[in-house]
């Protein structure tokens, strides 16, 4: 069976990223991905995690605490500032952007495309070689629908010498499933 996209983006991070690496959850939201980065990257590695929302943060905090998770740090930000709190001169093995609003939460608290754009921009200059900044985009509502055409627009300008830029999306759906983009710096 074909992938959803979901699974798909946990399968282009599991692939890329090795024990003893930094990697960043974009948008922590539930909290999911953040417990999936902190596996792969094990004890020696570390998971920076972004979310605006206190809601994000406890129910994150709730997981790592459950399963004695120790090599994540919770930043309550947005993603737009997050080479500020990131050590100096960090280098990334890859992050992930599940974009959209909370599930079960406020459907007005949402990524949008400015602060998306910025974050993808920031954590591209810190990625290191043959890493990937992977983005699940969700364009069942409105905001996303542009968030989407935005980031897409933006990704298709990345220069082939220095990125690989896939898209992973099902074509004959209804309801607008979600997609995945994936853009991974090549090596120089
Ligand atoms: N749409 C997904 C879940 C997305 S959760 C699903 O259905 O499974 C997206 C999270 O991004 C939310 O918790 C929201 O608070 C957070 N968020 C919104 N703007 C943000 C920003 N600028 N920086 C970091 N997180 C942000």
């Amino acid at each position: 069976m074909l992938k959803t996209a979901l699974h798909f983006s946990h399968q282009l991070l599991s692939e890329c990223i090795n024990p003893g690496e930094c990697v960043v959850d974009a948008t922590m939201g539930n909290g999911h991905d953040t417990v999936f980065l902190s596996q792969l990257v094990g004890e020696t590695g570390h998971v920076y995690a972004f979310d605006i929302q206190d809601k994000a943060i406890e129910s994150t905090q709730k997981k790592l605490t459950e399963q004695s998770i120790q090599n994540a740090t919770l930043i309550k930000d947005g993603h737009e500032h997050a080479v500020s709190h990131l050590p100096y001169n960090i280098k990334i093995k890859a992050a992930i952007f599940n974009l959209g609003y909370l599930p079960r939460g406020d459907k007005h608290i949402t990524t949008t495309s400015n602060t998306t754009l910025t974050a993808i921009n920031q954590l591209l200059s810190i990625l290191e070689e043959s890493g990937r900044l992977v983005l699940v985009l969700y364009s069942g509502h409105e905001e996303g629908m542009s968030e989407k055409n935005d980031v897409l627009a933006f990704a298709e300008t990345l220069p082939q010498d220095n990125y690989s830029v896939l898209t992973y999306q099902f074509i004959n759906q209804q309801n607008n499933p979600p997609s995945v983009l994936c853009i991974e710096k090549k090596r120089a």
